[in-house]
């Protein structure tokens, strides 16, 4: 398990120094005598906690505290703030700002460590909720829940700035006769290898790649061309063939093989939802396998809006219409 962080901000150094002889062998530490250093640290990494002077020349440890709690990355972050006040109405300010307890100047080594050490259960259990609530636990890559949640952010950036926008939905070709042939373990086996040939084909951090349910997979792909799409879904094609897992019951291989549907967007047309774009990958992916699997369809999202049918047969590289489902 990775070691808790702590950051320490006051404008005291004496204080920072007595603070951290308590706290040396409870946490990785960092220090900042300023505001600013403060939210410049983490920002580059956000630690566990926060020990925040509420007073300080330049940014106050107010300002600091309202800053992180308006961005969402650090929501979990937990803020106590250190004070020689003991107004109840500062405090209550403080509570309100995010900030999760307080402890009086001068400070009392048994009582910070006590705080301190209990903020730090609450993260871990916070932090293990959140894994557990976003992560799928067979394969260890996002689940559905991430999925939506970027797929929402990502929309709502791609309206915003005119990119294109896919989603690829994977579906693996016979997986009951796999798991009829090899057994249910060995299916689950198969659909980690899956995942992680995923992942491996996807380059670029903002790529996604999710079990969207059963031996269905989905990758997410902001800011993306048609063309681009279509090179990743190759690149999984590819890397299934180079996987090369054993499967004695395809009627197309003789190894595990997937099907791909491509949902896209050029930019998001104000006529369009996110459940057009998962609507066209998933029909996109049913023809894909009516037309034999092991093989990438492509379908606009916004064929259902505007123009008309409009597909587009990525692997025979035709424009098709008959095989609409
Ligand atoms: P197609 O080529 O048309 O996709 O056929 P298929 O057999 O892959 O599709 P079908 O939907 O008939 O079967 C999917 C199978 O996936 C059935 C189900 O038992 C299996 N499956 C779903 N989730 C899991 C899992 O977590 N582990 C294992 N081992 N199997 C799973
Ligand atoms: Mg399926
Ligand atoms: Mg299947």
């Amino acid at each position: 398990m990775k070691n808790s962080s702590i950051l320490l901000v006051d404008d005291d150094l004496v204080i920072i120094r007595s603070m951290s002889r308590i706290l040396s062998n409870v946490a990785e530490l960092r220090f900042a005598l300023d505001g600013d250093t403060a939210l410049r640290l983490a920002r580059e990494s956000p630690p566990d906690l926060i020990l925040l002077d509420a007073e300080m020349p330049g940014t106050s440890g107010f300002q600091v505290c309202e800053t992180l709690m308006a961005d969402p990355e650090f929501a979990d972050v937990a803020i106590i703030f250190v004070t020689s006040h003991s107004d109840t109405e500062v405090h209550i300010a403080g509570l309100e700002l995010g900030a999760v307890d307080f402890i009086a100047k001068p400070i009392s080594e048994p009582l910070l460590l006590a705080r301190v050490k209990s903020q730090l259960r609450i993260k871990r259990l916070t932090d293990e909720l959140r894994h557990t609530s976003t992560v799928d636990a067979l394969t260890q890559i996002a689940n559905r829940r991430r999925f939506d949640a970027r797929l929402s952010r990502e929309w709502l950036r791609c309206a915003r700035e005119k990119d294109g926008l896919a989603v690829l939905l994977i579906d693996v070709d016979y997986f009951k006769r796999f798991n009829d042939h090899y057994g249910h373990p060995a299916g689950d086996g198969c659909l980690r290898a899956v995942a992680l040939t995923l992942e491996q084909s996807c380059q670029r951090p903002s790529d996604l790649v999710a079990r969207y349910g059963g031996e269905e997979f989905a990758i997410l792909l902001p800011d993306v061309t048609l063309a681009g799409a279509q090179h990743v879904a190759q690149r999984v094609l590819d890397a299934m063939d180079v996987l090369a897992l054993p499967h004695a019951g395809s009627s197309i291989a003789s190894h595990v093989t997937v099907s791909v549907g491509i949902g896209f967007l050029d930019s998001v047309p104000q006529a369009c939802t996110e459940r057009d774009l998962i609507l066209a990958a998933d029909k996109a992916l049913y023809a894909a396998k009516g037309a034999g699997r092991a093989q990438v369809w492509a379908l606009g999202a916004d064929h259902l809006s505007s123009q008309g049918p409009h597909w587009l047969c990525a692997s025979l590289n035709r424009t098709d219409t008959d095989l609409l489902p």
